[in-house]
């Protein structure tokens, strides 16, 4: 079988691991599979280049900035193949672009357009083993732009779609997929496997196991992922397809996040216009919202609330008097000290009871909810931050997750 596998940073962050990783990935050659390996910078290159850039400018070029972080990447492949190489294999590191690797838009943000893959074929065929450069790509215009943070999980998966392989492995310091944060619930159990959709939404919920656009890809095009570690041989969670909906516990995994604001924009007259006079310039200024709840109108006054990631809050209060003004309301309230809790997992919302045992759970632990709200797969709380841990430990206890499947 051909497999991608991808060594995130803190596999490679120095010398050692970085041979033990090339001793991981000849063994597994040996066993008879063609590998084509993908790595992210050695342990925080990323964010120390970050801050070299802002030690010598303000408000360094993005175009820069993408040339300066891409090398954090192209570090980590030479010296792979170095090592591959000491240890009788035949091994060839590429970067972005000479991979094939070809991009979209924005220094920062770029989005995978192609994967040109006949170099890296080319090597395959050679018997050598492509390494190659995550979190990078190169545009038609041959500019290097990188492709958000995480994001070698992505390059990972696209590589692994467009050289048709087998599965894509995400070697990572963890062993796999948990049903929630460990640090905050001990009792925390490894999940055997976990179906996309319950994937990006652990994911996008707060869960820092994998980057959610390569989640998205590996669903779009069906391709299994494993997460497993590259430090010990355990059997990983398989990200794929399948679920057997009617015979497991329907609650999968608990998803939070500490970081979330909350702004209500009072007495907002009840006419067209309201919602995209209020979120288009939050939307101008790069601000995303996550949760919307519009009150039922009385007297042709509703109240508006909306979440959006505390980071944002004080860009978003400095915009609040202006939207005001504009669509009629006199004034709203900001809270910057609440979190979000959520149970996910495929068939939840058509299940019965669910949402109600995880009200009375929160009620029992004494944690006010301020806002609810539902997806296909997912119910979320807004609590307090500090309430939290609490809520996770609680709901983990009483959906049983701990139990073995
Ligand atoms: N090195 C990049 C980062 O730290 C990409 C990655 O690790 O996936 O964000
Ligand atoms: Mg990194």
């Amino acid at each position: 079988m051909l497999v991608v596998q991808k060594y995130g940073g803190s596999s490679v962050a120095d010398a050692a691991r970085i041979k033990h990783v090339a001793a991981r990935v000849i063994r597994r050659l040996r066993e008879g599979d063609q590998v084509v390996v993908v790595v992210s910078a050695m342990g925080d290159t990323t964010d120390e280049l970050i801050k070299l850039a802002y030690s010598v400018a303000d408000d360094p070029a993005p175009r820069e900035l993408d040339m300066l972080l891409s090398t954090g990447e192209q570090m980590s492949v030479a010296l792979l193949a170095m090592a591959m190489r000491a240890q009788g294999q035949e091994a060839v590191g590429l970067t972005g672009h000479q991979a094939g690797i070809f991009t979209r838009a924005h220094y920062g943000s770029g989005r995978i357009s192609r994967v040109e893959a006949d170099r890296v074929r080319a090597e395959l065929a050679a018997g050598r083993v492509p390494i190659i450069a995550g979190f990078q790509g190169t545009t038609e215009e041959m500019e290097i732009v990188t492709l958000g943070r995480g994001a070698s999980d992505t390059t990972a998966v696209a590589l692994a779609v467009a050289l048709g392989a087998g599965r894509c492995e995400n070697c990572k310091d963890v062993t796999g997929i948990y049903t929630t944060d460990p640090r905050i619930e001990p009792r925390a159990r490894q999940l055997k496997d976990i179906t996309y959709e319950e994937m990006l939404e652990l994911a996008t919920q707060g869960s820092q196991v994998m980057h959610n656009r390569a989640v998205e890809l590996a669903s779009v095009y069906g391709l299994p992922v494993l997460v497993t570690s590259s430090m010990v041989d355990a059997p990983g969670t398989l990200i794929h397809g399948e679920s057997e909906l009617e015979e497991r516990n329907r609650v999968r995994g608990i998803a939070h996040d500490i970081d979330v604001a909350k702004i209500t924009v009072r007495q907002v007259p009840d006419r067209p216009g309201v919602a995209a006079h209020i979120f288009e310039p939050l939307a101008e200024a790069g601000i995303s919202v996550d949760t919307i709840v519009q009150n039922a109108s009385d007297h042709s006054l509703t109240d508006l609330t909306f979440t959006i990631a505390r980071q944002d809050l004080k860009r978003a209060e400095a915009l609040m008097p202006s939207i005001c003004a504009a669509v009629g309301a006199p004034d709203y309230s900001a809270n910057g000290g609440l979190g979000k809790v959520s149970i996910v997992g495929v068939g939840i919302q058509t299940a019965h009871g669910y949402a109600a045992r995880m009200f009375r759970v929160l009620f029992d632990a004494g944690i006010n909810i301020e806002l609810i709200t539902t997806s296909e797969i997912r119910l979320t709380c807004i609590i307090a931050a500090e309430r939290v841990p609490d809520a996770v430990r609680a709901l983990h206890s009483a959906f049983e997750l701990e139990t073995p499947e």
